[in-house]
C-alpha cells in the first residue's frame, strides 16, 4: 500500500498522522481478512472508531489474527459485548474534574487532558468512552480555567498532561502550553503521558526535543506493551528524548492474549531498560466498557511481577497496580513478602522462598 511513499514522507509525523488507516478498506489493504471479520470490524466501527499509523501498521502480522500488535489496534466484535462489571468511566474522572480538562484525585498533583487526539487507537483505551478518537483540544476558555485553578492550588506540584496524547498538539501548541505551566511557582514538574514513542515515532524530532527541554524538569512517560514495539525507530525516539535530559518511564498494560505472561514481560521490560526506559506501572486492565475481552485475572499480574522481582534487575521491574474503580486511586497490588511483623521482628520470604528476618527498632 505504500510502496510509492518517499522516505521523506515516511519520516514526517504529519504524513503518518494523515495517512492512519481509518476505514475497513484501507484495512483490508494491509492485512488478510476473512469476510465474517470484516463484518464484525464493520459492525464494531460504528461504535468505536479505528486509527492505525502507517507505522504502526507495518509491526502487523497480517496473516495472523493473534498478533500482538494487531490485538491492540483492529476492532474486534467483542468490544460490542459488555458485561456486568463493565461501566463507562470506572475510575469517576468525570466526577473528579473540577474544572473541564483537569482530573484532580490527588491532593498534591493533576492529570491534564490536553488534547483528545491519539496517534493510534487502542482499543483497550481506558477512556474508551470519553476522549476516545476525539479531535478536541483544551483551549481558550476551558484553558483559562485550568490555568486559573493550578495557580489557585498551590499544593499542586506536579501536573501531567495526558488525553488523548499530548504529543498530537503542534510544537507552537504544545510549547506554549508548557510556557504557562512554567510560570506558574507551584508546579514543580511536569509529566507527559504519550504513546507517540511506540505508535508514531517520527513525532520526535530535534525540534520537538528543543521545545520540550526549554521547561525542565519535564519527565515523560510511554506505553510499551509488548517486546516486538522496540524497534530501531521506537529507540531512536527515546533516546533522543534521554539525550534531551528527559527521564523516560514506562507503563504498560497487562492484557490477555498480549503479554499475560511472564517470558513476553521479562522480554519487554529488558528491552525497556536497554534502550533507557524505566518500566513504571503495569496496569491491571480498568472496568471500561468494551475492553473486557482484554483483561486478565489479577493472579496473573501478581505472577508476573513474582518471577520478575529478585530474579532480574531491580530498575526492571514495575509497580503492579489496580486503578481503583470508583476513583480511589492507584493502589499496588503485589506478593505479600512479610511473613510476620511484631515489636520484635520482621520476618520476610525473599524471591527463592527462603525466610530472612530483620530486628525492630524500638522507637525511643
Ligand atoms: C495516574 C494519575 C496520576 C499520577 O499518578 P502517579 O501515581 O503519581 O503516577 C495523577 N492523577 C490522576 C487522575 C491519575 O489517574
Amino acid at each position: 500500500m505504500w510502496k510509492d511513499v518517499t522516505a521523506e514522507q515516511w519520516n514526517s509525523w504529519k504524513w503518518q498522522l494523515a495517512n492512519r488507516i481509518s476505514s475497513l478498506e484501507q484495512l483490508r489493504q494491509v492485512i488478510d481478512l476473512e469476510s465474517e471479520e470484516a463484518k464484525e470490524i464493520a459492525a464494531c466501527l460504528e461504535k468505536y472508531p479505528m486509527a492505525i499509523t502507517p507505522y504502526y501498521a507495518t509491526l502487523m502480522d497480517e496473516a495472523n489474527r493473534s498478533c500482538p500488535i494487531r490485538m491492540q489496534v483492529i476492532p474486534s466484535v467483542r468490544e460490542l459485548q459488555n458485561t456486568e462489571v463493565d461501566q463507562a468511566d470506572p475510575l469517576h474522572e468525570t466526577i473528579d474534574s473540577p474544572v473541564p480538562g483537569l482530573i484532580h484525585r490527588y491532593p498534591d498533583r493533576v492529570a491534564f487532558l490536553v488534547s483528545g487526539n491519539c496517534a493510534v487507537y487502542c482499543r483497550f483505551c481506558t477512556r474508551k468512552s470519553s476522549t476516545y478518537g476525539r479531535d478536541r483540544i483544551c483551549q481558550g476558555a476551558d484553558l483559562d480555567k485550568a490555568i486559573t485553578y493550578l495557580k489557585n492550588n498551590r499544593h499542586i506540584r506536579d501536573v501531567l498532561l495526558t488525553g488523548g496524547d499530548p504529543l498530537c498538539l503542534s510544537d507552537h501548541t504544545l510549547g506554549s502550553l508548557l510556557e504557562m505551566l512554567r510560570a506558574i511557582e507551584s508546579v514543580e514538574i511536569i509529566r507527559v503521558g504519550s504513546r507517540v514513542p511506540v505508535t508514531m515515532p517520527q513525532r520526535i524530532t530535534p525540534e520537538l526535543c528543543a521545545v520540550l527541554k526549554k521547561y525542565h524538569p519535564i519527565w515523560l512517560n510511554t506505553h510499551f506493551n509488548h517486546p516486538r514495539e522496540i524497534t530501531a525507530e521506537a529507540q531512536r525516539a527515546c533516546e533522543m528524548l534521554a539525550n534531551a535530559g528527559i527521564p523516560l518511564g514506562n507503563q504498560s498494560v497487562l492484557l490477555q492474549g498480549i503479554n499475560d505472561s511472564p517470558a513476553i514481560m521479562q522480554q519487554l521490560v529488558h528491552g525497556l531498560l536497554r534502550i533507557r526506559v524505566r518500566p513504571y506501572y503495569l496496569y491491571q486492565c480498568d472496568l471500561t466498557e468494551g475492553i473486557g475481552h482484554f483483561r486478565t485475572p489479577v493472579t496473573t499480574g501478581i505472577d508476573i511481577i513474582r518471577k520478575l522481582q529478585g530474579h532480574t534487575s531491580g530498575l526492571a521491574v514495575p509497580t503492579y497496580v489496580i486503578d481503583a474503580p470508583g476513583g480511589g486511586g492507584k493502589i499496588p497490588v503485589n506478593k505479600n513478602y512479610i511473613v510476620s511483623h511484631s515489636a520484635q521482628e520482621i520476618v520476610l520470604q525473599n524471591y527463592e522462598g527462603e525466610v530472612c528476618k530483620y530486628p525492630e527498632i524500638s522507637e525511643e
